[in-house]
């Protein structure tokens, strides 16, 4: 690349400056905004651009029915919660998962963590007021502290350290697991059936037999299951907070091209894909793998205007684009969408987050969710892409791999009274550890009919 080349790449990588930026903190003091900012751009990067490209590559196979995603993770990672056993749970929940719908789907799937980066939020209101006193919201534990003082609601620019730091040693942990053989197949076969073997999970009896039935198969086929000892599992989070996501922008010095080096899989939210704003501009500019999230309201030409700023060359796997419509409108707002895309010609893999349309208050004021209702969400994804014989590429959840009663439903019957129980998160609620499970079981049946 000519010098005039990359200087013109890295003033754009600036651009987003000059634009609108929703849901951005009110950071109180610029001055150390810009000390961490820098200290960020000299840190080490969290992810190596080869990595994200050969995400890339297997979210193409995505969107060409060959491969499918499941994405999953907390709402908001917290600090306190980057401990080795929180994450150990989550990454066994998702590979227990993954080894279900791998069977399910008879396509490889590609795990990724809504993990080692998620430490942001974007909002409904600046402000919360209890009893009173009026502060400002909660905005995730790299922007400020959730309890209710002013000390903690203060934005504060040192907390984004806080999150890069927490973010290396959790993607750490995941790197040390899942090639240290914590991912070995069999293991996670054997945990399946740990669950399958609990009597209040008798209606997954007979795919469990099955799924056991072709471990068998493959250990008498002379299976290499040395080779399934590890996985490739890739991080992602919300791409919101500019002063971070760019710090964490580089040049690849293979390429010359930028990425972010913050996570593999970087998505734009519903609230900020504004398509003159800030986010869509910055991440326009970088080569990682994108998802952008659409939500009820979003029409075909919103969708289209959008793969011509994030994939105007039609580059496969590099746009994703996540629905979350809700249960009572998916069947009738998703095909449209669809079909206007897939008239355009340029590839998308279409990913299904049936969580963030369904979110209601129970009647004892907690903010929750129905598993039924959830499914039902991804069951008419998959109506809809089988009708219109488009590709349903994955599943976008918000889960936990411990044992928390935030979202309602499931074969243990959380109600309304468990709610209080075991209600852990800081922002939206979660499916517990069997919740996932019962659902990669759904799904897995959804994805063979
Ligand atoms: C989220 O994924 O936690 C989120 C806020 O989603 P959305 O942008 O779809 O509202
Ligand atoms: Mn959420």
């Amino acid at each position: 690349m000519s010098i005039e080349a990359s200087q013109e790449v890295l003033s754009g990588l600036e651009r987003w400056r000059e634009l609108p930026a929703a849901q951005q903190p009110q950071w109180p003091d610029r001055a150390v905004l810009r000390s961490v900012t820098e200290e960020l751009r000299q840190s080490p990067p969290l992810v190596f651009a080869g990595e994200a490209d050969s995400l890339r590559e297997k979210l193409a196979a995505a969107s060409r029915g060959e491969a499918f995603l499941l994405q999953g993770g907390d709402c908001a990672e917290t600090f306190a919660e980057s401990t080795a056993d929180r994450i150990r749970n989550k990454i066994r929940t998702i590979l227990q998962m993954a080894a279900v719908l791998t069977y399910g789907a008879s396509l490889p799937v590609i795990k990724m963590g809504r993990m080692a980066g998620q430490f942001a939020k974007p909002r409904s209101s600046e402000l919360e007021t209890r009893d009173g006193i009026t502060l400002p919201c909660y905005r995730g534990d790299a922007v400020n502290g959730h309890p209710f003082t002013e000390a903690d609601r203060t934005p504060d620019p040192t907390r984004l350290l806080g999150a890069y730091h927490r973010s290396a040693t959790t993607i750490n942990l995941i790197r040390a697991f899942t090639y240290g053989g914590f991912a070995d197949l069999r293991l996670v076969h054997e945990w399946n059936r740990g669950f399958t073997s609990n009597p209040a999970y008798a209606r997954y009896e007979v795919l469990a037999a099955e799924i056991d039935r072709a471990m068998r198969f493959m250990r008498a086929a002379g299976v290499d299951f040395d080779a399934l000892k590890t996985v490739d599992f890739y991080s992602s989070h919300e791409a919101l907070l500019l002063d971070y996501e760019s710090a964490m922008t580089r040049i690849d010095s293979r390429t010359g091209d930028p990425y972010n080096t913050s996570a593999h899989f970087l998505w734009i939210g519903e609230r900020t894909r504004q398509i003159d704003g800030a986010h869509v501009d910055l991440l326009a500019r970088v080569r990682n793998p994108i998802g952008v999230k659409l939500g009820p309201s979003t029409t075909g030409d919103d969708a289209l205007a959008l793969m011509d700023r994030l994939n105007p060359d039609g580059e496969p796997g590099r746009l994703t684009f996540i629905t979350r419509m809700g249960a009572g409108k998916i069947r009738d707002n998703l095909p449209g969408l669809v079909e206007q895309v897939t008239a355009d010609g340029r590839p998308v893999t279409w990913v299904c987050d049936p969580m963030h349309g369904n979110t209601i208050t129970s009647p004892s004021g907690y903010k929750t969710r129905e598993l039924a209702t959830v499914l039902d969400e991804v069951r008419g994804f998959f109506e809809v892409h089988q009708a219109l014989g488009t590709v349903p590429g994955g599943l976008h959840v918000e889960l936990t791999g411990d044992d928390v009663t935030e979202v309602l439903g499931g074969s243990e019957k959380v109600d309304d009274a468990a709610l209080a129980r075991r209600y852990e998160t800081l922002v939206d609620p979660r499916l517990n550890h069997q919740q996932s499970l019962e659902m990669a079981f759904d799904v897995a049946e959804m994805l063979r009919d």
